[in-house]
């Protein structure tokens, strides 16, 4: 299958050639042509398998097809645009990324899009409001506030679209998105995407889709392939010379690192700057301007090492992002998935690495369980681990953080 084959115009077809999208992701095989036909849609499929690209791009056909608003090669209309598609996403940066890849497939369309969240000002989103736009990408907060502001008017929203439906539910944004919902016209197309199929997600589901097509690609919890992963066990007291260790031997260039606290985070970025590894934290806690800068300083190579949180790296796509450390194990054993799925993305090969400590046995335990794979162990010389050590006290030390 080629992109050709799939309906969309010359137009989107450039944009994507220009990318370098040489052919459609197995998702996007599926979900273009039922989404282009107007259904709506249940589907999941492993991280980093395009499924932004899945959902943008037949938006952005319908679009151009049906909305009188907008035609390729002719001057955009004059006057308020209707809003015509609506897409929700967690977080701050998954909106700002979605932002972008509509921006980049959109980019010989003549149409509008805006992406707004919080944590920075409401005023300049008002204003690009005004004039009205095509294509609006928010976390739902800020949009009701947007909405009690009267700067946008949903009721002309064609189509819907849920990321990362389920960390939605898990963020507890679930009063929001009905209240979101109630603001839409009934009648509309509905697409939620998820990484996983829970039980909440096939409830929300039920509530929320007409007569949907249910796409999967891939087991549920699967992991991709193309990321090798690993156990190192090491003492606890010793992971974060073990990192820097790792990091300065093997002249890794870029590695995401997950811990499960804000202040595990912090703490640990100033340590490896301290050991001369430049880094920085991406955490709830961070101002807007601090996480963004983070994020781009990462990407453009200024820094080596990101430490984050799950809520912060969620769905976050980075291009051939090598490494991902897990400093701590995430207690949720889904959350593995997601954070090893940020490398490995697209064509690439990424490798996962999880210090491990004898108290995260467990967590281990439970990951594997869910993956069904024994994740392979790995060993540097000088960090064998101490076997007179014992687990500590029921995480004591760990709730005072
Ligand atoms: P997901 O939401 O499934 O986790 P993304 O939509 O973020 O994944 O896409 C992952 C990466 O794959 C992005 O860098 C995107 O640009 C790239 N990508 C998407 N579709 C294609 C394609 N058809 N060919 C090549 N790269 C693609
Ligand atoms: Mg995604």
């Amino acid at each position: 299958m080629s992109f050709n084959s799939l309906g969309l115009d010359a137009k989107i077809l450039q944009a994507l050639n220009e990318l370098h999208f040489t052919k459609p992701t197995a998702i996007q095989n599926k979900v273009i042509p039922s989404i282009i036909s107007g259904k709506d849609i249940l589907a999941s499929a492993q991280t980093g398998t395009g499924k932004t690209a899945g959902f943008v791009l037949p938006i952005l056909q319908n679009l151009i097809t049906k909305s009188s608003a907008v035609k390729p090669n002719t001057e955009p209309k004059k006057g308020k645009r209707p809003l015509y598609g609506l897409i929700l996403a967690p977080t701050r940066e998954l909106a700002a990324q979605i932002g972008e890849n509509v921006r980049d497939y959109s980019r010989y369309l003549p149409i509008r899009s805006l992406v707004v969240f919080g944590g920075v000002s409401i005023n300049p989103q008002m204003m690009k409001l005004r004039g009205g736009v095509d294509i609006l990408i928010a976390t739902p907060g800020r949009l009701l506030d947007l909405v009690e502001k009267n700067a946008v008017d949903l009721k002309s929203v064609k189509v819907l679209v849920l990321d990362e439906a389920d960390r939605m539910l898990d963020m507890g944004f679930i009063h929001d998105i009905r209240r979101v919902i109630a603001k839409l016209p009934k009648k509309r197309q509905n697409l939620l995407f998820s990484a996983t199929f829970s039980n909440e997600i096939k409830q929300l589901a039920q509530s929320l889709l007409n007569n949907p097509e249910t796409i999967s690609v891939a087991a549920n919890n699967s992991t991709s392939e193309q990321v090798t992963q690993y156990v190192h066990h090491v003492d606890k007291k010793r992971k974060r010379e073990l990192l820097s260790y790792l990091i300065g031997t093997q002249r890794w260039s870029q590695v995401l690192i997950f811990t499960r606290t804000k202040y595990g985070a912090n703490h640990l970025a100033e340590q490896l700057n301290k050991d001369g590894i430049k880094a920085a934290a991406i955490h709830g806690n961070k101002s807007q301007g601090a996480r963004t800068k983070a994020l781009t300083d990462f990407k453009d190579g200024k820094i080596t090492a990101l430490v984050a949180t799950d809520i912060a790296a969620r769905g976050l796509d980075i291009e051939q992002l090598p490494y991902v450390v897990n400093y701590d194990l995430p207690h949720v054993a889904e959350d593995y998935v997601h954070r090893i799925g940020r490398t490995g993305r697209a064509q690439n090969r990424g490798k996962a690495i999880s210090l491990v400590c004898i108290d995260e046995h467990p967590q281990l335990k439970a990951i594997e369980k869910l993956i069904k794979v024994q994740i392979p162990q790995m060993f540097t010389e000088g960090f064998a681990i101490n076997p007179n050590i014992k687990p500590s006290p029921k995480n004591k030390r760990q709730k005072q953080r």
